[in-house]
């Protein structure tokens, strides 16, 4: 755990968050400022920074069948969704702790910004 990554704080508990699924390597709960009628974040219990620091393809693997399994708890694994990862400056990451987004209920438009 790292004491000042706010994610890491609210994998243990002691800053609230809408939990909306987990599993054993993975939290899943709704990020703050939604961008979509379903806006999910779902994040690695392990403090890990973005997707360019880790190559643990076994906690990887288990963070994105979370995410596929909020699509389906949320009801739009039929409708789509979308999912993706911010890594770094030009990525846009502006939380420290890998996390993928899963977006859905409304249309998505391609390229993103
Ligand atoms: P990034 O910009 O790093 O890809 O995404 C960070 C996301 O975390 C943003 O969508 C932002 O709204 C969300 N966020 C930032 N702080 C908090 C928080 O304290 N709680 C929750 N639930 N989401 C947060
Ligand atoms: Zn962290």
């Amino acid at each position: 755990m790292n004491d000042a990554c706010i994610f890491c704080r609210i994998v243990a508990g002691t800053i609230p968050a809408q939990i909306v699924a987990q599993n054993e390597v993975a939290l899943a709960f709704r990020d703050l400022s939604p961008q979509a009628p379903v806006h999910v974040l779902v994040v690695p219990r392990r403090h890990v920074d973005s997707l360019a620091a880790t190559d643990d393809a076994a906690e990887l693997g288990a963070v994105l069948a979370l995410a596929a399994e909020v699509a389906r708890q949320e009801g739009v694994a039929e409708s789509g969704y979308r999912v993706v990862t911010n890594v770094g400056r030009d990525g846009g990451q502006t939380v420290g702790h890998l996390h993928f987004h899963v977006l859905a209920g409304r249309s998505m438009t391609w390229p993103p910004g």
